[in-house]
């Protein structure tokens, strides 16, 4: 019998949905009359925030993150913003007006229900935000100020500075903070979870791992929720912060919860080029400079020649010669079209032999009309930090003067080319973000909920804060409302003595293959595996390849791999072994779900389905469905449950940011 998903949508139209839920919900633990116990894992701004938030409302919170503080989490990397529908600048913006841009950019395949929903409270993050003393950049008359991101025609997204993650995350990390000191939430830094605990079908605790000491720890508790971010790193290079790692997620995929639309990464246009063999990380250059940057790579091929020659300068190629490809193909939105667009686009120029530095792959993102517009203190107001930041890496100021044509100031541009960035796919979660475990709940970057094939900029934050203020705190409660009568339970349970045991041995296995390679050696391989044939343009021959190579290094690392030290005291390459260990399991999931998708759609594109015009070319008739994968074991094909999506509010159509 074909498996059946129940998403708990309420019925009822898209727009009363929300209300109607909360106007059900069976409240629970007003100010902590029972002690009900919450794992969560994380404290990025969806761990942070719902972290915070269940605290506050009278839960006992145990909030675990990898790094040495909160504050640390890779969401202090977000730059460019966060979405809400405030139409603080009267052109138009609605509630509904973000859901149907959330949609379309997703290319119609996120949950419709839950996309409303996130629209909805979008305004209520905002003010939350202000209220804890979040510094939004302000108008000269003291209103929030906004900019314009990708997939939208009007200005909706909130900023501080170039930093804004940072900023939202001090705010969230306060109200931690507070709820610490009152003593619902027990901290534990520099802890990792290295396994769920499953008692009876339930989600009953975790067992983690004191990073510093090695010591193996058990928690548990009446719920867990893990919010521990993306899988980006799958690809060894890509935007993420370094310690980003999908172990948590992978480890609940392996004990039974459904991985959602894994194919679908996002691939973001403005990063700095890859210059070299040597390099671990790639650098974002926020998609905010896309509201006053242009994008163009020259007209004439000999113009591209000489600038990969390094014969010649982009300052010194004139107005007439410059192709402004993105204003060109998609005039309505132009460099605001989504990243998929964006970046694709970009590759399709830098393939034709446009590229404009030494490896060809590299467009320019250039200022020289906004600053001879705008003049360069309200470009530097805007977009310091990000200047400062570019000319740190690359020894280019991208305000600095560099030529003078026909009485045309040009400055010099920055180059960019598309990199890893985000992931849409993730554990799958129904309408109350919990997995089909029941009691194991997933938030922000690491559940697939709201954002299709294709996340629009800036609402990555948005969704973050959305499941951890106003979302999971209502919806937990529906699930713990029948665990009050339910004792917490033991950690001397033997669900708990064989998990633990399990990850000792895992340990000891991985020590103890004494190979010759490192870590990071076998991590890059895996990642020019995924990039070249699981990244922006996929084909099935391709893909079959990559799963091929994939399962031979993953052989490799089973016999070769070389991991010096203990299990006792701290151990960084057993902490990424694990995590590695784990990004092969995710590596081939992406390929098997791109594979299964015979369709291109936002970020998954496969290059045999196209149209003339090379845009994505979906097929809703076999395809209109989110593909949830069912772990078999280690080496084995993975089983696809569909759940089919349904569309009220919108009508499906194709996506078009020409006109
Ligand atoms: C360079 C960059 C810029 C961005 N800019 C924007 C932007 O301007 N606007 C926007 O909307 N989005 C932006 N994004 C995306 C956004 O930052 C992320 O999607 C978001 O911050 C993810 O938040 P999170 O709380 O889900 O996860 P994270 O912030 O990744 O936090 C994960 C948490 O889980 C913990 N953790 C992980 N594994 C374990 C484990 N096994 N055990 C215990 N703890 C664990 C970590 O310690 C951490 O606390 C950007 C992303 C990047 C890379």
């Amino acid at each position: 019998m074909a498996k059946v998903l129940d998403s708990k949508i309420p019925a009822g139209p898209v727009p009363e949905k929300w209300k109607e839920y909360k106007a059900h919900q069976r409240l629970v633990n007003p100010k902590n009359k029972l002690k009900l116990d919450v794992i969560v894992v994380g404290t990025g701004l969806a761990g942070a925030s719902a972290a915070a938030s269940l605290g506050e409302m009278g839960f006992n919170v145990i909030n675990l993150c990898i790094q040495d503080s909160p504050r640390r989490a890779h969401s202090i990397a977000a730059q460019g913003g966060i979405n809400a529908a405030k139409c603080y600048q009267n052109d138009g913006d609605s509630i509904y007006r973000l859901f149907y841009d959330t949609v379309k950019g997703g290319d119609y395949r996120a949950r419709e229900a839950n996309v409303y929903r996130l629209a909805e409270v979008s305004n209520n993050i905002i003010d939350q935000c202000v209220a804890q003393g979040v510094p939004f950049a302000r108008e000269y008359g003291g209103m929030l100020a906004n900019r314009s991101f990708g997939g939208a025609q009007v200005s909706r997204t909130f900023y501080a500075k170039g930093q804004t993650g940072q900023q939202l995350l001090l705010g969230a990390y306060s109200s931690l903070s507070c709820q610490v000191k009152a003593g619902k939430v027990k901290l534990y830094t520099r802890y990792e979870m290295e396994d769920v605990v499953i008692v009876d079908g339930r989600a009953r605790g975790i067992i983690a791992k004191d990073l510093c000491s090695g010591k193996l720890v058990r928690f548990s508790a009446n719920a867990v929720v893990i919010a521990t971010g993306g899988y980006g790193n799958t690809y060894f290079l890509s935007t993420n912060a370094m310690g980003c790692n999908c172990s948590a997620a992978v480890q609940c995929y392996r004990k039974g919860a459904y991985f959602a639309n894994p194919s679908y990464v996002q691939i973001h246009p403005t990063c700095i080029p890859v210059h070299g063999d040597k390099q671990s990380k790639l650098t974002l250059m926020s998609e905010s400079l896309r509201n006053d940057g242009r994008i163009w790579v020259p007209k004439k091929i000999e113009d591209a020649k000489a600038l990969q020659a390094g014969t010649k300068q982009g300052w010194e190629i004139p107005e007439e010669d410059r192709d402004y490809y993105l204003e060109r193909r998609y005039p309505a939105f132009g460099n605001l079209v989504p990243r998929d667009v964006a970046s694709r686009a970009a590759k399709e120029r830098c393939d034709k032999g446009f590229g404009v530095n030494n490896t060809g792959l590299a467009v320019f993102l250039d200022f020289s009309e906004s600053i001879n517009r705008l003049g360069i203190d309200v470009i530097m107001q805007r977009y310091g930090n990000l200047f400062e930041m570019y000319e740190e890496i690359t020894d280019v100021f991208p305000g600095d003067v560099a030529n003078e044509i026909n009485g045309v100031k040009y400055y010099k541009p920055m180059m960019i080319y598309p990199a890893i960035h985000y992931t849409m796919g993730g554990i799958w979660v129904d309408y109350e973000l919990q997995t089909t475990i029941p009691g194991l709940f997933a938030i922000g970057e690491c559940n697939f909920s709201d954002h299709g094939a294709n996340r629009l900029g800036a609402s990555a934050l948005m969704q973050g804060l959305a499941d951890g203020y106003f979302v999971l705190p209502y919806t937990i409660q529906n699930y713990l409302a029948d665990q009050a009568v339910w004792p917490k339970v033991s950690t001397d349970l033997p669900e708990f003595a064989e998990a633990e045991k399990a990850v000792d041995a895992e340990q000891d296995r991985l020590l103890n293959i004494k190979g010759k390679r490192s870590v990071d050696s076998i991590h890059k391989e895996l990642g020019h595996i995924m990039w070249e044939y699981v990244g922006m343009g996929r084909t099935a021959e391709g893909l079959k390849t990559g799963l091929k190579k994939m399962h031979e290094l993953e052989k490799e690392f089973d016999t070769n791999l070389f991991v010096p030290g203990t299990k006792e005291g701290l151990n960084i390459e057993l902490d990424k072994a694990i995590h590695l260990r784990d990004f092969f399991t995710m590596g081939q999931l992406v390929a098997f779900d791109a594979l299964s998708r015979n369709e291109s759609c936002g970020g998954h594109f496969r290059e045999e389905y196209q149209t003339e015009e090379g845009e994505a070319k979906r097929d809703d008739e076999n395809y209109f469905y989110v593909g949830c994968w069912e772990y078999k074991g280690k080496g084995v094909e993975p089983e696809l449950i569909k759940e089919p999506l349904e569309y009220e509010a919108i009508k499906v159509q194709t996506r078009n940011y020409k006109n």
